[in-house]
């Protein structure tokens, strides 16, 4: 594999069973899995999968990404939103559940997802990235309340949006609470480094 090519496949993604079976030798768990429309859709980037051990079915790269039929085992205790998110929600983007601190989703899609993701309600699903009302009537929110010190941008991803979207969405926060701290959250530069540029550096 010359270099050009080496770089293209590992930005790819890995977005199905059958594209991961020809990539690793399931464990039986893992191949019972079934893709359907309530369970966190499989997506793992080539990168990362690339650091799991294929030899190890332990491996902790690999419990993480790599769905397996133990997860959708539903019991009378288990939950699509464990912290009873959407008491908190204040708005169908905006959460805060503690005096000081909000979070906002800005998107369901990740690079890569988590089998043990806690938003497994919101992620990979079906409701795409914020629209600019939702994030008006966030930062109104936010306007009106100077408790909230902190703003968590999470998801989703955050870094799944493009650089130019990213930047009109902090000063949109930015100009309703010039005071508030805003903290990125995001998985990709673990999962998808090569998202992580020059320029989105400077956004
Ligand atoms: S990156 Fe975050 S939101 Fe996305 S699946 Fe993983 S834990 Fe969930």
């Amino acid at each position: 594999m010359n270099e050009r090519e080496d770089t293209k496949s590992s930005r790819s993604f890995i977005k199905d069973k059958q594209a991961l079976q020809s990539r690793l030798t399931l464990t039986s768990e893992e191949a019972r899995w079934q893709e359907s429309d309530e369970a966190l859709p499989l997506l793992i980037s080539s990168y990362y999968l690339s650091l799991i051990n294929p030899d190890d079915p332990d491996d902790p790269i690999r419990k993480q990404v790599v769905p397996s039929c133990a997860e959708t085992v539903c019991t009378y205790a288990e939950s699509t939103d464990p912290q009873d998110e959407k008491h908190y929600s204040i708005t169908n983007r905006l959460i805060r559940r503690y005096r000081s601190r909000a979070a906002f989703l800005v998107t369901d899609t990740c690079a890569t997802y988590c089998r043990y993701c806690f938003r497994r309600r919101f992620s990979g699903g079906n409701a795409g990235p914020a629209d600019n009302n939702d994030i008006i009537r966030a930062a109104e929110y936010l306007a009106m309340h100077p408790q909230v010190k902190e703003l968590l941008l999470t998801g989703g991803d955050l870094l799944t949006l493009s650089d130019k979207r990213i930047d009109e969405m902090i000063t949109v926060f930015r100009t309703y609470r010039a005071d508030l701290v805003i903290r990125l959250c995001s998985r990709i530069p673990v999962t998808y480094p090569m998202r992580v540029t020059d320029g989105l550096s400077r956004c």
